[in-house]
């Protein structure tokens, strides 16, 4: 017999919020459909270490699935699945609804550039009978996480010629790979006095790469000549050859089950791919939508999203103006009646870190989806800020849908900040709000996310493209 509940438990199930863990509310075929998407997530996230990886591997599957190069002269019909390609390195595919882009779009936007180690464009150097590169870290990182680690290199390398050689080196187990070395505790004793901030610096995270000379004569810079002869019957390339080149040093480990009940996954840039396999795969499985559906996985987020693989350049305005002017309408009417879903990660809370968070507003793992109102430093500076109407909209749409989800803030107010990509499309007079899944360890080469999470925003995804 079911037990009678009392007139206040009543009340408190009426008035106040749901206490209970999300993933409690879970059938385990919904968890079963999570740990499944969860599959075609991981030989994503292994291959896309950088954006150039990330737009081959997602072009490749939206071809599959039936999706073309869009082509501004052509007439499209409501159903019809294209996409566009940002120099390699953003993306755009959309589903063309039954009333196009008349009443607006509805956007999913993730970025798929991560933190991590760039080359600068004159890096290979000989010491004391090693070879080096120097390096350019890129985005937030804590650089004490990628020392004595190895590290693979991805890129490309502009020829004079006008070919490109792609590079992908370090992978592989049978390969070798790369590595910056730490200093031993024995002698750093005068380091772990400094604050953090001086102990590691930039100008230090030193990447070596070989250690044998091309031969034994008496000359300099031989084992710099060794390797820079290595590169050039691999790739065809000379030491001027760096300056055209961009080539990123990336974690080699693959992403794995976390725990002993492998609720979590681990592995490098789940920040923002995370968000970007959801939306991109929320894309490829849509059905002919109302309005035209649209998935942008952009670049530069890390570095402030500047540049014209970034949000803050005009790609995506000009890609809906194309569409509008197909339809008979102006762009930039088509645009303000838009909506997106920011697609990017907020910080899960740690029990270990619990004072850096506020308890009542951070986001937990195996919450679902995280959506956060704001993002920005001190007094809401450098955010957007998502209207109240627009949040009220977006919640009808997750409780429809029955999609778990929860708010969240980026930790303490005034201990920190962040800031997302959301801001740049506000600023188009488009509706956003940031909506995504909650990570921990964020910018770690090792970052860790709930699998329930990631599938939840493949569900609001879907549920925005109806
Ligand atoms: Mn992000
Ligand atoms: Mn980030």
């Amino acid at each position: 017999m079911a037990e009678e509940k009392s007139p206040i438990k009543e009340l408190k199930e009426k008035l106040l919020m749901d206490p209970k863990p999300g993933i409690s509310k879970l059938s385990q075929e919904e968890i079963k459909a999570a740990d499944q998407f969860c599959e075609g997530y991981k030989p994503f996230l292994d291959y896309a270490r950088t954006e150039r990886d990330a737009v081959k591997y997602s072009i490749e599957l939206a071809e599959k699935a039936g999706f073309v190069e869009f082509d501004p002269d052509k007439a499209y019909k409501a159903g019809d699945r294209v996409y566009v390609n940002n120099r390699g390195k953003a993306l755009m595919l959309a589903v063309i609804g039954t009333k196009g882009v008349t009443e607006g779009v509805n956007l999913a936007i993730a970025h798929i550039d991560s933190p991590r180690i760039d080359l600068k464009p004159s890096p290979l150097y000989e010491a004391n009978n090693l070879a080096l590169f120097k390096t350019h870290y890129y985005g937030g990182i804590r650089k004490y996480q990628w020392l004595a680690m190895p590290l693979a290199l991805h890129g490309v390398v502009c020829k004079t010629d006008g070919t490109t050689v792609d590079i992908r080196f370090g992978d592989d187990e049978s390969e070798p790979c790369l590595c910056i070395t730490d200093l031993l505790p024995h002698l750093a004793y005068e380091q772990v006095e400094k604050p953090l901030k001086k102990a590691f610096n930039g100008e230090d995270l030193n990447v070596l790469v070989g250690s044998r000379p091309y031969c034994d004569e008496d000359e300099s810079e031989l084992v710099k000549l060794n390797v820079m002869s290595i590169l050039n019957a691999k790739y065809g390339i000379t030491e001027d050859d760096f300056l055209s080149a961009e080539l990123c040093l990336v974690p080699t480990y693959k992403t794995r089950d976390v725990g002993f009940d492998g609720g979590l996954m681990g592995g490098y840039g789940h920040d923002d791919r995370c968000c970007a396999y959801p939306a991109l795969m929320a894309a490829i499985d849509a059905k002919t939508p109302e309005k035209t559906a649209i998935t942008v996985l952009c670049d530069k987020e890390e570095t402030g999203s500047d540049g014209n693989t970034g949000m803050q350049s005009d790609f995506l305005r000009y890609f809906i103006y194309d569409l509008a002017k197909a339809d008979g309408v102006d762009g930039w009417r088509a645009i303000s009646k838009s909506k997106c879903l920011s697609a990017d990660v907020n910080a899960a809370y740690d029990p270990t870190y619990a004072s850096c968070f506020e308890a009542k507003n951070s986001s937990y793992v195996n919450e679902g989806v995280v959506i956060s109102k704001y993002t920005g430093h001190g007094g809401k500076g450098g955010t957007s800020d998502a209207s109240a109407e627009f949040m009220g909209e977006v919640r009808t749409m997750l409780q429809k849908n029955n999609i778990l989800w929860q708010v969240g803030e980026l930790g303490k107010v005034d201990l920190g900040g962040g800031g997302t990509i959301a801001k740049y499309v506000a600023n188009m007079n488009v509706d956003v709000v940031d909506l995504g899944v909650p990570v921990l360890s964020m910018h770690a080469p090792f970052e860790l996310i709930s699998k329930i999470d990631i599938y939840m925003a493949y569900r609001a995804f879907s549920a925005l493209f109806g």
